[in-house]
């Protein structure tokens, strides 16, 4: 398998090439097919598997092909992840591609000052990576709205849940329209992950590495 096969346009090709990723890992392999078709996916994978090219590559292509890019509406591709680090490091990942493709990403998270990103959101930007507690305080300082947003990643959704946010992962799954795309990636699947997956996925494939 190569990156060619999943048909990215040659802007987003460069990118890749640029980051000297020879070729899709395992996950890779088997998520970006499932994904870029539309589906749903529930991923079982750790971190360095390369789960997030995995998601943010479609997430990137996803966002191309939005006619309304360029207005601002709020975010197309929202990504929770459990805790700032994680946010941080998906941040520098989605940078390595979305900056040559003109989109915008912020990143969200407890520890930094509140208006700075208040602020940051205002301006504008296609991709947000947040921890789910600050995320649920910028939208109700309404430095963001969800009214454009049809991607949504939940990572390390079992770590989320241990951290206890659960009812804020709700919050925010409620506010996004149901017909968006939803990817799921965990670690593990205990009984309350697996519960949320059936609630908020549309027939997701599942996959394991
Ligand atoms: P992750 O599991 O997403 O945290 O990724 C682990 C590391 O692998 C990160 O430093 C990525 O930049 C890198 N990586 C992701 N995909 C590939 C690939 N196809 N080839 C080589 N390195 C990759």
């Amino acid at each position: 398998k190569t990156f060619e096969d999943s048909a990215f346009s040659v802007e987003l090709m460069k990118a890749i090439a640029k980051q000297a990723y020879e070729k899709p890992t395992p996950i890779q392999c088997q998520a970006l097919p499932i994904v870029l078709s539309g589906r749903d996916i529930i991923g079982i994978a750790k971190t360095g598997s390369g789960k997030t090219a995995a998601f943010v590559l479609p997430m990137i292509a996803h966002t191309m092909d939005q006619p309304e890019l360029g207005k601002e509406e709020g975010p197309i591709g929202v990504i929770c992840a459990p805790t700032r680090e994680l946010v941080h490091q998906i941040y520098l990942e989605a940078k390595k591609f979305a900056k040559s493709q003109g989109i915008r990403v912020s990143a969200v998270y407890g520890g930094m000052s509140k208006l700075d990103q208040f602020k940051e959101l205002k301006a504008g930007c296609e991709i947000v990576v947040a921890t789910p507690g600050r995320l649920i305080d910028m939208l109700k300082m309404k430095a963001l709205t969800m009214l454009r947003a049809t991607y949504l990643v939940l990572d390390e959704a079992d770590r989320m849940f241990d951290l206890g946010f659960e009812p804020q992962i709700r919050s925010i799954v409620g506010q996004i329209r149901p017909d968006r795309q939803t990817l799921l990636f965990s670690a593990t699947m205990p009984r309350k992950v697996e519960k949320l997956a059936r609630e908020i996925l549309t027939d997701p494939v599942r996959v394991t590495v």
